[in-house]
């Protein structure tokens, strides 16, 4: 154990090294992030020379100019807030007032110095303007005052990707303009490989892998994988993933866009991909679901307490009496979860089985799930839900020893086991789609050849 995180390191090390010489596409799009990076900051400068030092606009065009040939991003930089510099360079000094609870945009302007009447000019300096009526406790606003308590400009950032700029117009009327500046949000494609040693999670964070992602990739692979019982020293995974930049910082992770899972020797792939209604999912490289049509338990972090058989002694009733479903121990209260998209056909009590709610999935199969303490809200019969939402709450409603959820699963109308009945695929990519998905997943298929290649070379 002591010599994994050693052994570990050198690889990524080594993967590192490789990634110069080998890796093509994301390494590619990195290096290329990196040069408009380092553009970027070579440029900044000469273009804040501008504005520092000329006012008129024909520099504006000359900044514009510089701006071209370098970089896209560059233009949207100097967009608003610089733009608005050079027209009017705002005198004064900058200052931050954060909002309280039970604040509202008067008594802010107060404890800034700043009258009802600038208040009044800065609301109608536009529409853009209105977002200032709708703050929260935590905002910031910057106010630029001049000596003589007049504001000159303000701004406060909407969220993280949008900043609004209120500044005093130059035509000496006291009334101001607003604009939205739109911030830049760069998406770049990022990689991972790891090797198991002891578990999936360890393995991932120190192949650099937030929780998030892990959780991600275990979602997608776990129907095939369980990632609980099947995991095995040895076993590896490589992920394409999003990584959203703001201004040159990451912001946050996106979406897994490719990932291959192997274990116990054998390799599964997904890509994912949106159809043209919008509805992204992950299918294999030919196509078929990575989802079964049924998640093989409704419950997370319960324990079985109870299996399917057919001639047990009831523990209530004490007498011979099929159990044609599954109990799964757990806390009252955690969330029961629809195994399969359908449309719930009963929602109530149900003699011995308590509050109980029966869904509906296509004709052949149903499912029903028993003993609850309560359920979800908005659910009701004749309502559709979504493969994994959640119904209701885990109780000891109706002949219950404790708190368990009873499943039953059934097709055509016959029970069957719900832990070993060979659960339907989730249906395949549709054939319209098709030649898209080829197209879209190609790039990222190949990228997963590569990177797995200086996997496997590693493990050698
Ligand atoms: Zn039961």
């Amino acid at each position: 154990m002591a010599a994994t995180p050693t052994r570990n390191r050198r690889k990524h090390h080594y993967l590192f090294m490789l990634a110069g010489g080998v890796i093509s596409l994301a390494i590619t799009l990195l290096i290329i992030s990196d040069d408009a990076e380092a553009i970027r900051s070579d440029a900044q400068p000469s273009v804040t020379g501008d504005v520092s030092s000329h006012t008129t606009e024909g520099t504006i065009a000359a900044a514009a100019h510089i701006s071209k040939p370098l970089a896209l991003p560059l233009k949207n930089e100097i967009s608003s807030d610089q733009a608005d510099a050079i027209i009017a360079p705002p005198s004064g000094k900058w200052k931050s007032l954060t909002v309280k609870n039970g604040d509202n945009l008067s008594l802010i302007f107060s404890r800034a110095g700043l009258s009802p009447q600038q208040l009044h000019q800065v609301l109608a300096s536009g529409k853009e303007a209105k977002v200032l009526t709708r703050l929260f406790p935590g905002d910031k606003l910057r106010f630029k005052t001049t000596d003589d308590k007049q504001l000159t400009a303000l701004s406060y950032d909407i969220d993280q990707t949008e900043t609004l700029h209120i500044t005093l117009r130059t035509d000496d009327s006291g009334r101001y303009t607003a604009s939205t500046e739109k911030h830049q949000i760069d998406t770049r494609t990022a990689h991972s490989s790891g090797t198991i040693n002891s578990s999936l999670f360890l393995s991932a964070q120190k192949a650099g892998l937030s929780d998030n992602l892990t959780m991600e990739l275990a979602g997608i692979f776990g129907w095939d994988v369980d990632f609980a019982l099947d995991i095995r020293k040895g076993d590896s995974f490589t992920v394409v993933y999003e990584e959203h930049y703001l201004d040159g910082k990451k912001l946050r992770n996106g979406k897994i866009l490719a990932a291959e899972f192997n274990n116990r020797g054998k390799s599964y792939r997904a890509v994912r991909y949106t159809d043209s209604q919008g509805n992204s999912d992950y299918y294999s490289p030919d196509g078929k679901s990575m989802r079964k049509a049924f998640l093989r338990t409704p419950v997370e972090f319960s324990r079985i307490s109870s299996r399917f058989n057919l001639k047990r002694k009831h523990p209530v009733l004490n007498k011979i009496r099929a159990h044609k479903g599954v109990d799964y121990a757990a806390p009252p209260g955690t969330p029961i979860r629809a195994t399969g998209d359908g449309k719930i056909v009963h929602r109530g009590t149900k003699g011995g089985y308590g509050r109980t709610i029966i869904i509906q999935h296509g004709s052949r199969y149903s499912s029903l799930y028993a003993h609850m303490r309560s359920y979800a809200r908005g659910i009701k019969h004749g309502k559709r839900v979504k493969q994994g939402q959640v119904i209701g709450y885990v109780g000891s409603s109706g002949l219950a020893t404790g708190p368990h959820l009873h499943y039953e699963f059934r097709v055509n109308g016959a029970v069957r086991n719900p832990l070993t009945v060979k659960l339907p695929d989730a249906a395949p990519l549709a054939k319209k789609y098709r030649a898209d998905f080829n197209q879209k997943s190609r790039p990222y298929l190949a990228q997963l050849n590569a990177l797995t290649r200086n996997t496997l070379a590693l493990n050698e």
